[in-house]
């Protein structure tokens, strides 16, 4: 890019500021259908490793919605734009020996792959919460899926939008009938030895 001079040879290198923390930066990048429990399980495992003395920061998509993407809706082009900044406020974060929990529906295996190439594979742990459609839309925390059936929301995901299974997650988790502290719980235990500090 003409007249961009980057500084990235003179800032703190990735190592530094993970001997820093003590930990390893990663993004942990939660998908699912509305009301799935991403937001939820997201929260539990931050408090968890925070009480363990990980430094941890939520990145959710409705929040950023509020903020640095509240110029997008929800055309495929803007779903994928909004994935598209997520992904680059992961990487930072990541590069930077933070734990990002990333919390989006992110519908599409494009989607993912995008976000999965912008952070790096190595960085980008799939956690997939499979909580079935029935599942959610009894819940209906937020009242979406009732406006959804009604038409007042076009292209809701699940019901007038699709919703494609990730292929390959690190990890699967189905809620149902289960608390979202054994959901946390089960992810660190899976994810602990790419976060734990060795020299
Ligand atoms: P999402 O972020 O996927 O849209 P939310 O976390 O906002 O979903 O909402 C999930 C809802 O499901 C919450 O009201 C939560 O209390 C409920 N819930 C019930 N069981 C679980 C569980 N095991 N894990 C996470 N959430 C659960």
């Amino acid at each position: 890019m003409k007249n961009i001079y980057p500084t990235f040879h003179t800032i703190q290198s990735r190592s530094d500021k993970e001997q820093q923390l003590r930990q390893r930066g990663v993004t942990l990048w939660f998908t699912g259908l509305s009301g799935s429990g991403k937001s939820t399980i997201a929260a539990a495992v931050e408090r968890h490793l925070a009480d363990s003395g990980y430094y941890c920061c939520i990145v959710d998509g409705d929040n950023l919605r509020h903020g640095i993407n509240s110029d997008l809706g929800f055309s495929a082009a803007e779903r994928e734009e909004n994935i598209r900044r997520t992904a680059e406020i992961c990487r930072l974060m990541t590069q930077n020996g933070i734990i990002a929990i990333a919390s989006l529906v992110s519908p599409t295996e494009q989607m993912r792959e995008l976000a999965r190439t912008i952070i790096g594979s190595s960085d980008f742990i799939e956690i997939y919460i499979s909580t079935p459609l029935a599942e959610c839309e009894a819940r209906d925390v937020k009242g979406l899926y009732a406006a959804a059936r009604r038409g007042e929301i076009t292209d809701f995901t699940g019901i007038s939008a699709p919703f494609e299974p990730p292929m390959h997650p690190d990890i699967t988790i189905d809620t149902t009938g289960t608390t979202a502290v054994s959901c946390a719980e089960q992810i660190i235990q899976t994810i602990k030895s790419r976060i734990e500090y060795e020299l």
